[in-house]
């Protein structure tokens, strides 16, 4: 960003502090998750978007003021590369041969996305949806009255719609749901599902250029002068316009992702 008084450039800085496991023993390496890589490239997602950011107005720069609706797209944008065998073959060593990952075991990690996913999606919507009647409609109950709902009650009722399995009368998943009442996503849980749309979709212009590694650069750079770019300093609409070149979101690339579209209908 500019500075105003001196006009000279401010380099955005990003700082990313992570946990890591600890090693086994003394003598061996600290080996992360795969969970853990994917969760590293996610928050270097947030990192990009604030250290490309364009906008010289901190409040509305890099992932400042931007949207609820696509507070998660250049995030979980990033953690498609984690499945990607080409990335898994540059970052994916033997911590003792330094062999690289075997094919059959990349393509059981580009296959595990689809494990259980519509469960997976189902979750996200049942937390999506609970928190959203829970900071919108929930009338919270007078202390040592039984008259109404209590939030255990709300889930219950949530779950009848989004769950195969309803929760156990003993159910107290709501104490530890920190996302919504400590985390900063009040009402704005359903961000990651709904920006999981758009990221999808952003990372499909990528795949639809199969192969031609120019034509994917170009596909970048755009996606870096836009999305990235914009920050929260245009509206989202706008700057998706731009990148993908045309209005609204399709929904065909998250289910391809997932493994919930059929076999004749994927790339
Ligand atoms: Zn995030």
């Amino acid at each position: 960003m500019e500075e105003p008084a001196t006009g000279k450039l401010r380099i955005p800085i990003a700082y990313m502090i992570c946990n890591q496991p600890p090693p086994l023993s003394d003598s061996e390496p600290s080996r992360m998750k795969f969970q853990d890589v994917t969760t590293l490239f996610h928050e270097f997602g947030h990192c990009l978007q604030h250290m490309l950011t364009t906008v010289n107005y901190p409040q509305a720069s890099g992932i400042k003021g931007l949207e609820w609706d696509f507070l998660e797209v250049a995030s979980q944008f990033m953690e498609n590369f984690a499945y990607e065998p080409e990335w898994l073959d540059r970052m994916a060593h033997h911590y003792k041969t330094d062999e690289s990952m075997p094919q059959d075991m990349k393509k059981t990690v580009m296959k595990s996305r689809e494990c259980l996913a519509g469960l997976a999606m189902m979750r996200q919507l049942h937390f999506a949806t609970l928190d959203m009647e829970l900071h919108t409609n929930y009338k919270a109950r007078s202390s040592n009255s039984t008259d109404g709902e209590s939030i255990f009650d709300v889930n219950r009722r949530i779950a009848q719609k989004t769950c195969l399995v309803p929760p156990i009368p003993e159910d107290r998943f709501l104490c530890s749901f920190a996302h919504i009442f400590g985390g900063g996503y009040a009402a704005g849980y359903y961000s990651y599902k709904y920006s999981e749309l758009y990221s999808a979709d952003a990372y499909a212009a990528l795949e639809e250029q199969a192969g031609s590694i120019e034509s994917k650069r170009r596909i970048g750079r755009k996606y870096r002068d836009t999305i990235l770019a914009y920050g929260g300093g245009t509206d989202p609409k706008q700057a998706w316009k731009e990148f993908r070149g045309r209005d609204g979101v399709q929904v065909d690339a998250l289910l391809r992702h997932s493994g919930l579209q059929s076999a004749t209908a994927k790339m």
